[in-house]
């Protein structure tokens, strides 16, 4: 079994129900089991020309999951579960129902057309760190360095979503060694 980290966000629709669905779409992959669940947080849209107030706001989690999928596939999986909540990829950074990133996979790196594996702008974005540190105190940007630390020098422009994670299963709230 791997484990792997993935990143969601929202900024149209229902985005707390959207990224909820998602989350428990995820854990039901076959496949696919769920270890640890953020709460959610919000944060100011960035788009290719910077951060853009005048855009709808983001939600954004991060669920951790122990997978016997190869990266690739587990991606695919996670486009399924975009497509399932009327993604559509019109404009590269635009608004999005749902969004899911590959931010991790063990300690893997994978560089191909279609998936670069740690995600290259993940140690930047205080919405995909803030809510993995949340998932797992211990995390690990691998290659780069503590997840904390790295949310530590970007600093935390995020704010905590007032609901329960995105997991209801207690069993499922902490990492489990
Ligand atoms: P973005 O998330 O950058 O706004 P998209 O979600 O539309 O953009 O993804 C664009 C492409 O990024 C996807 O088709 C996918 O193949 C590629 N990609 C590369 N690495 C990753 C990753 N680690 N996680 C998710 N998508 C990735
Ligand atoms: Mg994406």
């Amino acid at each position: 079994m791997s484990r792997a980290v993935v990143a969601l966000g929202a900024n149209l629709g229902d985005r707390g129900n959207t990224l909820r669905a998602a989350a428990r779409a995820i854990a039901a992959l076959p496949g696919v089991r769920p270890v640890a669940s953020s709460h959610e947080v919000e944060s100011v849209a960035v788009t290719l020309d910077g951060p853009d107030a005048t855009k709808p706001r983001y939600r954004n989690a991060v669920v951790v999951v122990e997978t016997e999928l190869e990266p690739q596939d587990l991606l695919d999986a996670l486009h399924g579960i975009e497509d399932e909540h009327g993604r559509t990829r019109a404009v590269r950074w635009g608004d999005r129902t749902l969004d899911l990133d590959l931010v991790a996979y063990d300690d893997r790196t994978v560089d191909t057309v279609t998936l670069t594996v740690p995600h290259p702008r993940a140690g930047e974005r205080a919405f995909v760190l803030a809510p993995w540190l949340d998932a797992d105190p211990d995390a690990v940007l691998p290659g780069v360095g503590p997840v904390a630390d790295l949310l530590a020098a970007v600093g935390d422009d995020t704010d905590r979503v007032d609901e329960p994670r995105l997991f209801d299963d207690t069993d499922t709230t902490g990492v489990r060694p």
